[in-house]
């Protein structure tokens, strides 16, 4: 079986056009599948729920999720993918920006054994300038944080083996960051690049506060280094002012000053606050340190994940 996970936020009208004209005649061609369509209606407060209620009573292959508010893209995704029960889960938008028209292309590389195949936006095309120069540094910094492997304009567009929903479901963590997430598991993971299409109808709920949100969150959840490079200045500076000091020490009080620099109590004083700030610096570093260990148990991710595929002889 193949699922179809959509999240949707307040579509009414964009909604039916995409799935009559787009999404279900393709789903409708692809044969030697049961198939299942989870629409997953992310507390709309438009008509949009209802309209999900109608396909779904004119179309058994469709299942509707209702969340019983609104709780982000993220979440409603992952209700999607807890409630499929394929063999293999497509995550698509609803808005018509991920044609529909790559499925099979999707379907093609898991058959041939890809676990995970993400949809990666070829350039950042038709999106305003903040949103692109956003996305942008928002991977570089992805990176440079120390993240992993999150392929710049990586999206949600994604097919999900079997395993790989299994695991993922186990995850815990609220703050959650899908691509993140998925890049975090492992598995074999391929890519197709597509043009990121233009919104049907509406407007994209992610407004820039909620993008920058969404990318304070990623380096929370996934990295530490911001805190460690504040260490590491810490640790510069008190290293810089305690040469410093010694050379005013040797040079004014040992030797009686033979440069003749006349270095007064201020100036001293100044090289003696800048070498505390140094210590100050290296025991925050070290306390975020604690805490970031303390928030990595309470993130209560597994230690490592089983590729059951794989293993042989296990059970
Ligand atoms: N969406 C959702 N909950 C939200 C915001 C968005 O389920 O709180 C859905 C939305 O209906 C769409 C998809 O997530 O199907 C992508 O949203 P959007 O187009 O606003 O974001 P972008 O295209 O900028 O990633
Ligand atoms: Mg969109």
């Amino acid at each position: 079986m193949i699922s179809f996970v959509m999240p949707i936020h307040n579509e009414e009208e964009g909604i039916s056009k995409f799935l009559d004209e787009e999404f279900l005649p393709i789903v409708q061609e692809i044969s030697g599948y049961e198939k299942e369509i989870i629409l997953v209606n992310d507390g709309s407060t438009d008509k949009t729920l209802s309209i999900l209620q109608e396909y779904a009573k004119k179309n058994k292959e469709i299942r509707v999720v209702a969340l019983s508010r609104n709780f982000g893209k993220e979440p409603a995704l992952s209700a999607g993918i807890y409630v499929a029960r394929g063999d293999a889960i497509i995550t698509i938008d609803a808005d018509g920006q991920q044609p529909p028209k790559l499925i099979p292309k999707f379907i093609e590389k898991w058959e041939k054994g890809a676990e995970i195949v993400t949809g990666v936006r070829d350039k950042y095309t038709k999106h305003g300038l903040i949103p692109k120069l956003g996305s942008k540094l928002f991977y570089r910094l992805l990176k440079m944080m120390g993240s992993k492997s999150t392929v710049p304009g990586s999206t949600d567009f994604r097919l999900i083996d079997r395993v790989v929903a299994d695991e993922f479901n186990k995850l815990s963590e609220h703050n959650r960051i899908t691509r993140g997430l998925i890049d975090w598991l492992g598995f074999r993971q391929e890519y197709i690049y597509y043009i990121y299409g233009v919104r049907m109808a509406g407007k994209p709920s992610y407004s820039f506060k909620k993008l920058v949100h969404l990318a304070v969150d990623s380096f929370v959840s996934m990295s530490t280094t911001p805190l460690v490079i504040f260490g590491y200045i810490g640790i510069m500076i008190t290293i810089f002012s305690f040469m410093l000091g010694m050379f005013i020490i040797i040079q004014q009080y040992i030797l009686g000053d033979p440069l003749g620099l006349k270095w007064n109590g201020a100036v001293q004083m100044t090289v003696f606050i800048t070498f505390l700030v140094g210590l100050v610096l290296i025991s925050q570093a070290i306390t975020a340190l604690y805490i970031s260990h303390i928030h990595a148990e309470s993130q209560g991710r597994p230690l490592y994940i089983i590729d059951k595929k794989e293993s042989r002889n296990l059970k």
